[in-house]
């Protein structure tokens, strides 16, 4: 699995999905670069994501909120004062861990031993822990489980302390008087800011929901396992504003749709499954994480929280504007709602997460050895809607007019297909570069082609070919890339 993982980050950066940021001056640490290729994925997942959160629910709208805002804003959702992690050092290598993430690469290590009453013991302390913030506490369990440095392989440690993950910035050109900003943590305050504004412009009604894409910030204490865990990524995220009382309906209701989202892609459905978390944040009552097996185990993806009016209940005290809502609509007992403070449903995914999953879940070394000879592939099995480039167009031969016909099928389709054209190299070559980069189609543009308008369709996963008339195209390539 390790190998696995290791072959998708080469796979990453060779044919340009993903590169380490900054690289020539030797890399900035959880910090990433999409490339060529990245990007256009990770366009096609936001695509998929927004399509199906805001294009498909007619009650829930998108906006796009700054990245710097009021610093009284991080107060009051309690970012300031909470957005910890425990930080341990060890004195022998002077590197700095997460102590909750030392305890469960233990557990994780008693479950592999299959020691499941150890690993289960360990999970409760360190949740208790965690919860009642006890530092002393999780040092005792660092210890007593004879944790040692991943680097020294001492245990050596130092106290656990508190760690805020928040970046800050001077605001303002001077260096008096300006004023300490931070880059924001999550999307999701942009949004409860703007709750109102939305409600009131948009003339919407409850239960409706107001989602966004955009870049998040958080100095993580260590960075580990590639685009996982980043000190800048972007977040896809949704806050759903219910009835008071309702929010349990619709927290069970968006578990579900956000479980069937993942699931369209294709991707088998064993390799999901829900965490729900014990230990919850200071603003929900209920919460569980979609978890996907990663080579290094499963790992959570995506959170859905039930936010309760905590939001919004701490911005209209720190702000002293009213965060309510009128509801007109009539209760049980036939009068209206009234006035309240909507509670809130968030789904929030880490769109690099979603883009890590895809490469892993697509990427496949595929044995092609016949009795006469030893053959394989890599590709990338993508769904076709997610792949980067959809068509390739290949002429034949570099003369006798096939480069000049395959620009011409190339300039048909470009605007509706990202196509990329080629025409070096032997055939079977760039089909295979082709299919490790994961493009459902190639069209190979030959003699015949200059006779009777057909080209010769290939389907990157069973590499069937077919010959099929240039004017029906469109409407096949189409028929399996579009949404
Ligand atoms: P974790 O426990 O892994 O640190 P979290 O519970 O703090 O994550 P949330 O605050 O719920 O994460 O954020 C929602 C989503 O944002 C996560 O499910 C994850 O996909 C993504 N995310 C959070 N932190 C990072 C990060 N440092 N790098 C990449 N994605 C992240």
């Amino acid at each position: 699995n390790d190998e696995q993982f290791k072959n998708v980050i080469s796979h990453a950066k060779e044919y340009g999905f993903v590169f380490q940021s900054s690289e020539i001056y030797d890399g900035l640490s959880a910090v990433y670069d999409y490339g060529q290729l990245g990007a256009e994925l990770k366009n096609n997942i936001k695509t998929y994501w927004w399509k199906a959160m805001v294009q498909m629910h007619e009650n829930i709208v998108g906006i796009d909120s700054a990245i710097f805002m009021h610093p009284k804003i991080w107060k009051a959702s309690g970012h300031v004062d909470g957005f910890n992690d425990p930080m341990i050092d060890n004195k022998d290598s002077k590197k700095r861990y997460r102590a909750d993430q030392l305890l469960e690469d233990k557990i994780a290590r008693y479950e592999k031993d299959g020691k499941t009453d150890k690993a289960a013991k360990l999970q409760a302390d360190m949740d208790e822990a965690l919860k009642a913030e006890n530092l002393p506490m999780l040092k005792t369990l660092i210890e007593a489980h004879e944790i040692a440095c991943p680097v020294s392989g001492t245990k050596n440690w130092t106290d656990v302390r508190q760690f805020n993950l928040m970046f800050s910035t001077q605001f303002g050109a001077m260096a008096e008087g300006s004023e300490e900003v931070y880059l924001r943590p999550e999307t999701a305050q942009g949004i409860f800011v703007n709750f109102l504004n939305v409600q009131k412009s948009g003339r919407m009604k409850i239960p409706f929901g107001i989602a966004q894409i955009g870049k998040a910030f958080r100095n993580e204490v260590i960075a580990r396992q590639f685009i996982m865990r980043m000190r800048e990524f972007e977040q896809m995220e949704m806050q759903f504003f219910v009835r008071p009382g309702e929010d349990e309906k619709w927290f069970a209701y968006w578990k579900e749709a956000r479980l069937k989202w993942h699931k369209a892609l294709g991707t088998p459905a064993e390799k999901y499954r829900f965490h729900d978390h014990v230990k919850l944040a200071h603003y929900a009552n209920a919460a569980t994480d979609i978890e996907f097996e990663f080579p290094f185990g499963f790992k959570e993806v995506e959170g859905i929280h039930s936010r309760t009016d905590f939001d919004l209940s701490q911005h209209q005290e720190f702000s002293g504007k009213k965060m309510q809502y009128f509801d007109n609509d009539l209760n049980e007992e036939g009068k209206p709602y009234g006035n309240y403070i909507p509670y809130v449903i968030e789904t929030s995914i880490g769109l690099d997460r979603m883009f890590l999953l895809t490469m892993i879940n697509a990427f496949e070394e595929e044995d092609l050895s016949t009795e006469e000879k030893q053959d394989s592939r890599t590709l990338l099995r993508l769904h076709p809607c997610l792949a980067p480039v959809k068509v390739a167009i290949f002429p034949l031969t570099k003369k006798d007019g096939l480069p000049e016909k395959a620009r011409e099928i190339m300039n048909s389709l470009k605007l509706d297909f990202n196509c990329i054209y080629e025409e070096k190299d032997a055939i079977g070559k760039r089909y295979r570069r082709q299919d490790a980069i994961g493009t459902p189609f190639c069209l190979t543009i030959d003699h015949q082609t200059l006779e009777d308008d057909t080209v010769t369709i290939r389907h990157r996963d069973t590499m069937e070919q077919q010959r099929i008339e240039i004017k029906h195209l469109q409407e096949l390539i189409e028929s399996k890339t579009s949404w």
